[in-house]
């Protein structure tokens, strides 16, 4: 490759070129360290019935409370774990956090029972042979029911999917499971993929909320994905909403659910814990 060998005849470029291989290799190995030293933490973001403020699930988001670094999101690191196939136990250690943790809010109140658990799911880990063997182990393992778990795949693992991929989605589905279009609109799923795939869910991408009521073009892709929930009976669940005037324009627009800042920010363990017993101290002994 040219770009490589030019880089590899100047004496301070070869230098950069071998200690960015380098830096990958290490900073591959220090976050599969992090896995298995249970460094990471699942935060929780729930998701509201816009109507009421209900909250109706959560989705776990992972974080990594690096020793000397602090706490990292995983803009900092999810793209190297993908790479480089960290990602793989990095996804299975955050669902079985995940379900154990909401495991025990539903042992804890019997309103929780409803609550839906989402959890992300790379394109790595989708194209993982023993997915649903995986998946099917930490539900086991964990108790939590697979009828109240969506996994979220993002629009790229529906763009072109192999039959192997849909196989391991529908067997998914079989279990139960869920599926959510995380960032629709984004990308460029194809709608004949999109009917084509076990999918129920959409999630409108943040980027056309914030725009929701200044820009006419992102108001059009909002209410043309939940016109396409409509006629695909999906269910549509907008994120990214900061304000009370994009909450009421998704409303209007006939979308149920959401998440954003103005709902919740994700919180960490305990705080998810206390909110969602405010929410079903109520249902308990009423
Ligand atoms: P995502 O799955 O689309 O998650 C939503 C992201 O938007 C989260 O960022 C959340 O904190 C942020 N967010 C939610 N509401 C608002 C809002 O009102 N305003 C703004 N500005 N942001 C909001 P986060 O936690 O940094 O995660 C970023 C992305 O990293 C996620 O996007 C997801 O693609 C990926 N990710 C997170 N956890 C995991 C994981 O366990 N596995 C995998 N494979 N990817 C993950
Ligand atoms: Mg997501
Ligand atoms: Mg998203
Ligand atoms: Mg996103």
């Amino acid at each position: 490759d040219t770009a490589l060998y030019a880089v590899k005849r100047a004496g301070r470029g070869r230098y950069e070129y071998y200690s960015t291989v380098m830096d990958t290799r290490a900073r591959e190995a220090e976050l599969r360290q992090a896995v298995a030293n249970d460094e990471l933490v699942v935060y929780f973001q729930p998701a509201v019935a816009l109507a009421t403020g209900e909250i109706r699930g959560v989705e776990a988001l992972v974080r990594w409370n690096h020793p000397a670094r602090g706490l990292l999101g995983p803009g900092e690191f999810i793209d190297l774990a993908e790479e480089t196939g960290a990602v793989v136990p990095l996804g299975a250690w955050v669902l079985r956090a995940a379900c154990r943790e909401a495991a025990g809010w539903r042992a804890e109140s019997p309103g929780a029972e409803a609550l839906r658990l989402s959890v992300n799911l790379s394109p790595k880990q989708v194209a993982q042979a023993d997915l649903v063997q995986t998946v099917e182990a930490i539900l086991t393992e964990t108790g939590f029911p697979a009828d109240r778990l969506t996994l979220e795949i993002t629009e790229s693992v529906i763009l072109q999917p192999d039959p192997l991929t849909i196989g391991r989605l529908e067997a998914l589905r079989d279990l139960g499971i869920e599926l959510a279009v995380d960032d629709f609109g984004t990308g460029y799923s194809a709608l004949s993929y999109l009917r084509r795939l076990p999918v129920t869910i959409l999630k409108i991408d943040r980027s056309f909320v914030t725009g929701i009521a200044d820009d006419a073009e992102a108001r059009s892709v909002c209410e043309a994905v939940v016109h396409l929930g409509e006629a695909f009976r999906m269910t549509v669940v907008a994120e990214g909403i900061e304000t009370p005037d994009q909450a009421a324009a998704l409303i209007d627009m006939g979308c149920g659910v959401g998440q954003g800042f103005y709902f919740y920010r994700p919180l960490p363990p305990p705080e998810a814990t206390a909110v969602i017993r405010r929410q079903f101290s109520a249902v308990v002994g009423s």
